[in-house]
């Protein structure tokens, strides 16, 4: 089954009476004993298997575990690392996580956190303690490219189990398991909720391993699982994902090329352009290059927090992969310890028609002249 075919057909499972075409939602939290494969909703739920299911099936993956939110899916990871182990994690890394790192795990686990787009970085970083490689690819904000057959390999040598959070490209640009990775994450919030309705997680795991056991344990007895509701969105959801992906890819090209010409704006990271120091990886473990693009804007805090309210379409808002278009100015998201340039600009392109996404960007920065 190819990915367009595998989301509408994995996501669906009737079991039913009255064998309606789609899904029903299960709010049922119990089944009875002995005529049920079934015991419990925290333990399965016939929603989040769908969801399960066709996660799976599009990241090439053994099995899925589904969670209330990105963040409690690569919590759990963490939490299942052998207690006083290290990890090697990036510097562009989702901040929540690393937040997760430094302070709810400062007294458990160690880090180091290097450029991934340096793999001599990670080599050198890995001690005999070393437990997990954390990868972010396209990383976030910086949306750098990290070579990831090559993270693999290092961490095939070191005996390090290696982790993607795939957020960026989904399982429709990017299947890091084929590439490498023993593991992949999803904040199941950006592309694949696709309608920024819903706070999800997912894992998928290339083995069912010893260490995926840890990983479901921690799903069933810590119960931060999603809702049959928000199980039953999410696969309405992925039913579109690869189309989604289309035309976020191709807006966000538009995007980054009519931005990259503009004398206003100082630079563009997106890896669809060929100046982009990750055009050349990208291209090869990517089916496409994405919706997200970053830029630096001529001028200071104020300037770019005037440019980014004066936009019509583009919601002043964080968070990305909905349907609709969002922008926000990172150093004023990540607060005070920010490392992000002022005039740094970060933007979530939507799937609005691109001539009113490139005239709305246009007035906009014609603000920044002021
Ligand atoms: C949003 C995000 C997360 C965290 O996911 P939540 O669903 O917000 O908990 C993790 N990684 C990346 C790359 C993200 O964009």
């Amino acid at each position: 089954m190819k990915p367009e075919t595998a989301a509408i057909h994995l996501s669906n499972q009737v079991n039913d009476l009255y064998q309606p075409v789609i899904q029903p939602i299960t709010l049922s939290t119990t089944y009875l004993h002995g005529e049920s494969s079934l015991v419990y909703g925290r333990f399965a739920n016939p929603n989040r298997a769908s969801l399960e299911r066709v996660m799976a099936a599009l990241e090439l993956g053994r099995e899925a575990a589904a969670f209330s939110s990105g963040n409690t899916a690569g919590m759990a990871v963490f939490q299942c690392l052998e207690q006083g182990s290290h990890v090697v994690a990036p510097l562009d890394m989702y901040h929540g996580l690393k937040k997760q790192l430094l302070e709810v795990f400062r007294d458990t686990l160690a880090v180091t956190f290097v450029d991934m787009t340096q793999p001599e970085q990670v080599r050198s970083a890995i001690k005999p303690e070393t437990s997990l490689i954390w990868v972010e690819s396209p990383s976030n904000p910086l949306i750098q490219i990290t070579n990831i057959p090559l993270i693999a390999q290092i961490a095939k040598e070191a005996k390090v189990r290696m982790i993607c959070d795939n957020t960026f490209a989904t399982p429709i640009l990017q299947n890091p398991l084929t590439l490498g990775a023993d593991m992949v994450m999803h904040s199941a919030t950006k592309y694949i909720g696709g309608h920024s309705d819903v706070l999800a997680g997912i894992l998928v795991t290339k083995e069912a391993d010893e260490f995926w056991q840890s990983i479901k344990t921690v799903q069933a007895i810590g119960g931060a699982v999603p809702s049959p509701f928000d199980c039953y969105l999410l696969c309405r959801s992925i039913k579109t994902l690869a189309y989604r992906m289309k035309g976020h890819c191709a807006n966000a090209q538009a995007v980054a090329e009519y931005l990259h010409q503009h004398p206003l704006v100082e630079k563009v990271i997106y890896p669809g352009l060929p100046s982009d120091p990750g055009y050349t990886l990208a291209g090869e473990l990517m089916r496409g290059f994405g919706g997200m693009v970053t830029f630096l804007v001529k001028g200071g805090a104020k300037e770019s927090d005037r440019f980014v309210q004066s936009l019509r379409y583009f919601s002043n808002a964080t968070s990305l992969g909905g349907v609709e278009s969002l922008i926000e100015r990172r150093a004023h998201v990540e607060g005070p310890d920010s490392k992000s340039p002022e005039n740094l600009i970060r933007m979530s392109v939507g799937l609005e028609n691109i001539a009113d996404l490139t005239e709305d960007l246009a007035s906009g920065l014609k603000t920044l002249g002021k």
